[in-house]
């Protein structure tokens, strides 16, 4: 039951915490309240300064790795389903990579699940590695012959370093998994080559949450999908805008960022991809970001 009302007590741990959006410090007064998400009625706040929701749990990794192994994409069978279902939005990020100028260019895929982008990427030339928090996933990617690492953050991945770097680094669906986006994404600016490219494929659905939220009292059903639907099992979730100053902020010039191309497949649920037309008709002619998700292409200053 979605109890967005209910405030949240606030333990110590909570009151030190900060912004996992933009990295500003949590404030006594920034908003804390129960939403209902995939996995269940969880503590949420809302940063005023970036916009973005948080959950509110700590970030353990093991719990977290048996947690995405009860999802598509942690689970082998779903997983290589989920790989033949994202085809149209893999290659539309292939494409943006080699507009860019890296065809054929050493990449290392964040969050690669099992392979399904790294399989693709090989097809057109580049040369692939993946990390990822589950094991099943690292070793079904190592099976498929590419280099492949465990880890819960990015800073422990080894596959490319300050020393090592790599010309690309791909976040595709991933990055709403992160306790922290300005630590990660410096630690994927610290494993880039100087003018590499950084490529997300973010989910962008904090306006539906806020929407959820406005609604709630006078459609309380309706408002609790719409919340459930935007959270799903994320951590985060921050406005296009918001984001594209943190990534920004951490050494990125951002080179291009459209919900064009974001969409999975044209098999997408109808109303998903009329919420990818809106938004890319409103980001572009308006400036305003509704869309469900973002590609998002950055230079590394
Ligand atoms: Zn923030």
């Amino acid at each position: 039951m979605l109890t967005e009302s209910t405030q949240i007590s606030e333990t110590p741990a909570l009151l030190d915490s900060f912004c996992p959006g933009c990295g500003c410090p949590s404030e006594p007064t920034t908003p804390r309240f129960s939403l209902e998400s995939v996995r269940g009625p969880l503590p949420f706040a809302h940063c005023k300064q970036c916009s973005a929701y948080f959950m509110q749990t700590e970030y353990q990794a093991a719990a977290e790795e048996d947690h995405t192994r009860q999802m598509a994409w942690g689970e082998v069978d779903r997983g290589t389903q989920l790989n033949s279902f994202k085809q149209k939005m893999y290659h539309a990020i292939l494409d943006g990579i080699e507009r860019h100028g890296f065809a054929e260019s050493r990449l290392l895929d964040v969050g690669c699940s099992f392979g399904g982008f790294l399989v693709e990427a090989q097809k057109r030339g580049f040369q692939g590695a993946g990390v990822d928090i589950v094991s099943d996933a690292i070793q079904y990617v190592q099976n498929l012959g590419f280099p492949a690492q465990k880890c819960s953050t990015l800073e422990d991945c080894t596959l490319s370093t300050v020393e090592e770097p790599v010309d690309v680094v791909t976040v595709l669906d991933a990055h709403i998994y992160w306790p922290d986006q300005p630590r990660e994404l410096r630690a994927a600016w610290e494993r880039l080559r100087p003018d590499g490219l950084l490529v997300i494929r973010a989910l962008t659905k904090a306006p539906f949450i806020s929407a959820g939220r406005v609604i709630q009292k006078v459609a309380p059903g309706f408002s609790k999908k719409l919340i459930r639907k935007a959270i799903t099992d994320h951590r985060f979730s921050m406005p296009l805008k918001s984001l594209l100053t943190t990534i920004e902020t951490a050494g990125f010039e951002v080179l291009e960022a459209s919900p064009r191309g974001a969409q999975h497949s044209d098999d997408t649920a109808l109303a998903v991809r009329a919420a990818f037309a809106l938004g890319a008709f409103t980001w572009h002619s308006l400036g305003i970001a509704l869309a469900p998700g973002a590609l998002i292409f950055a230079r590394r200053k």
